[in-house]
């Protein structure tokens, strides 16, 4: 089943303790894509500026993303400028230059109309409810930040109404609901409307709530983190695009789902950018996923 996924594409400039990468290829929306494309087909819908390289779009292309939705702007690419601390868990956002993403409403060709799975990236709640008025997916899930939790929550709340999942972190949960528990949290998030609530504690991993239940999970121990950039999406990639493969919902594909998007973020880490995601493989995912299933196994 194929997923459509509305967000950012990116020229990041990223600095860690493992280096610099100027201007590589970035955005939540790539991220989400690159990982969710070893699962399901899926259906980009985003702007770039007359700058961006022609050599990104030949690469969503042969990573098979469907690219009908990725308009062509005047004017130049969205740009992220990050850098991490020595503790990579730590990072400050030194420069955002919405730049074409200033003036962008989402126009959802007709192929993306017809996913019946959607992935609502991190844009402007507003444009979040232009995409839902497009479109009847069967399943939606949504991805949202601090910056609209205090501007906009309004506007996020009614998508929230509209949406069967939500992928979260532990700070957004706490400036959302209130709550510093994040377990009480998590069901007033789901309260708002999300049947599923994901709250996602970075190296801590995550939990999964849904249907009365809770599932935990680690985050991978990885020895070398190089750019964790996009991290968060990229698990929204593998946990939606396990779902959309399997398309079901009942709490062991969730489940696994979890396992799924925590092994594809952790490979995301290994390397600048996407690029390890872009020569991930079948075997290489499954390898990873029993490894995992050996750590957490008592
Ligand atoms: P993450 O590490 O999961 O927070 O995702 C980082 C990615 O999100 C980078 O590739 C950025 O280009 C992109 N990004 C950063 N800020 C924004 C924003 N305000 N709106 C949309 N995308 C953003």
């Amino acid at each position: 089943m194929s997923i459509t996924v509305v967000g950012s594409v990116a020229l990041d400039t990223v600095e860690t303790p493992a280096g610099r990468n100027e201007e590589g290829l970035g955005g939540a929306a790539t991220y989400f894509s690159l990982a969710a494309v070893h699962y399901a087909p899926i259906h980009l819908v985003g702007v770039v500026g007359e700058d961006f390289p022609q050599a990104h779009v030949d690469l969503f292309h042969h990573c098979g993303v469907h690219l009908e939705g990725l308009e062509r702007a005047p004017g130049r690419t969205f740009r992220w400028t990050g850098r991490y601390h020595d503790d990579v868990n730590e990072r400050d956002t030194l420069e955002t230059q919405l730049n074409v993403f200033e003036n962008f409403h989402p126009r959802l060709p007709e192929a993306a109309r017809r996913s019946p799975y959607l992935f609502l990236g991190n844009i402007h709640p507003s444009l979040q409810l232009e995409v839902l008025e497009q479109v009847n997916p069967t399943f939606t899930a949504l991805d949202t930040m601090n910056l609209w939790i205090d501007i906009a929550q309004e506007d996020l709340r009614k998508v929230l109404a509209r949406t069967d999942a939500i992928i979260i972190n532990d700070a957004e949960v706490r400036l959302l609901t209130g709550r510093t528990n994040v377990i009480r949290g998590a069901r007033e998030v789901g309260a708002l409307g999300p049947r599923i609530v994901v709250v996602k504690k970075g190296e801590h991993g995550c939990l999964l709530f849904a249907d009365d239940t809770i599932f935990s999970a680690p985050a991978f121990p990885l020895e070398n983190v190089v750019d964790p950039t996009g991290a968060g999406d990229t698990f929204a990639g593998g946990f939606m695009g396990y779902i959309a493969r399997q398309n079901s919902l009942d709490l062991a594909t969730l489940r696994r789902a979890v396992i799924h998007g925590s092994v594809v973020a952790s490979f995301a880490c290994e390397d600048f950018g996407p690029r390890p995601l872009v020569t991930l493989t079948p075997e290489r995912i499954a390898g990873r996923f029993d490894k995992f299933k050996a750590l957490v196994d008592f």
